[in-house]
């Protein structure tokens, strides 16, 4: 079997256009441009690349985005300042703190600040509670991309086996909290999944995802998902992003996983696009909730 590619690309640029369009219709009938902020401490050269295609991604949709760059000595009561004067410019829509945050700060204690109305990463204990609850203000990005991609390509799962490995705050869980909704807002076959989520302490974990419709693999450890964890004709979504020398890689063996799956993200170019394009999503979001 050769898997088919989901093109995380295609499915960007399409969910892209569709936010111009709404900024654009927002805009024309008197609403204010949404205006996403980014802070960002510290010279992490990833970072500040991410950073920067953030900026690019909102210029293209007609989102204004503010830069604040602090330095890495910065302290957790000074960025605890910049986030309450954020919090309380009603230019600003969205607020995205960029991590990791260097050694020193409390990033937790950070990330708290960050007002859950502007949280458009979705991280805020309010914003997470609401969607557990079934009843979210914003969906995560990375696994709000995750499900737009089953969605755009038809790939339902209700009923079926969900199988995350990976329990973070930033994918995991949401994940998992994600497709085990009644209704996510996208019809009732993205939604409604029978749900196992595992880490570094499940045992027997091929046995596990051996079981898994949909797998979805958001670990950070490079190709540890191999074929024989792969039930024939499954889908596999890979969020993970891995550098090794011969470049990037996901947390799935790509190419013996794409001879047993029935659908596979690549990476790169596949889940990783999306991430950006949910944020414009939010941020817009976050700009029409602030103002009606
Ligand atoms: P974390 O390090 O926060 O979480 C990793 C999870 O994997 C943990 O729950 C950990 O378990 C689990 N884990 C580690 N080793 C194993 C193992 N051997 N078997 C089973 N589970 C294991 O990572 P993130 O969730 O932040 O990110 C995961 C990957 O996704 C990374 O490669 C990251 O770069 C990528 N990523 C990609 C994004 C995108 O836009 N495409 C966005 C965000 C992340 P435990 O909890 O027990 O430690």
């Amino acid at each position: 079997m050769s898997a088919q590619v989901l093109d995380g690309k295609a499915v960007s640029a399409a969910i892209r256009a569709e936010v111009a369009n709404e900024v654009a219709d927002w805009v024309s009938s008197g609403g204010a441009q949404p205006t996403l902020a980014a802070v960002l401490v510290g010279d992490d050269p990833a970072s500040q690349v991410y950073v920067r295609n953030k900026e690019r991604a909102c210029e293209k949709v007609g989102i204004a985005s503010r830069l604040l760059r602090r330095d890495a000595n910065t302290t957790t009561e000074e960025l605890l300042e910049l986030l309450a004067k954020l919090n309380d410019d009603t230019a600003v829509n969205g607020i995205l703190v960029q991590l990791p945050l260097p050694d020193g700060i409390d990033t937790q204690r950070v990330l708290d600040a960050v007002a859950p109305t502007k949280d458009v990463d979705a991280f805020a204990p309010e914003n997470v509670g609401l969607l557990v609850q079934g009843r979210p203000r914003f969906l995560p990005c990375t696994p709000h991309g995750v499900m737009r991609m089953l969605h755009h390509y038809g790939l339902d799962f209700a009923g079926k086996h969900f199988v995350v490995v990976g329990r973070s705050d930033i994918v995991g869980k949401p994940l998992a909290n994600m497709a085990l909704q009644r209704d996510l807002g996208f019809g009732p076959s993205f939604a409604n999944a029978t749900v196992t989520v595992c880490h570094s302490r499940s045992e027997n974990l091929p046995e596990i995802t051996r079981t898994a419709d949909v797998l979805i693999a958001a670990v950070g450890r490079p190709q540890m998902i191999t074929a024989e964890m792969i039930k024939p004709g499954a889908v596999v979504v890979d969020v993970g992003i891995n550098r090794i020398e011969s470049g990037l890689v996901g947390d799935v063996d790509y190419a013996s996983a794409a001879e047993v799956a029935s659908a596979i993200t690549p990476v790169p170019g596949g889940v990783g696009p999306l991430t950006i394009a949910m944020l414009l999503k939010n941020t817009l979001m976050a700009c029409k909730l602030q103002n009606t």
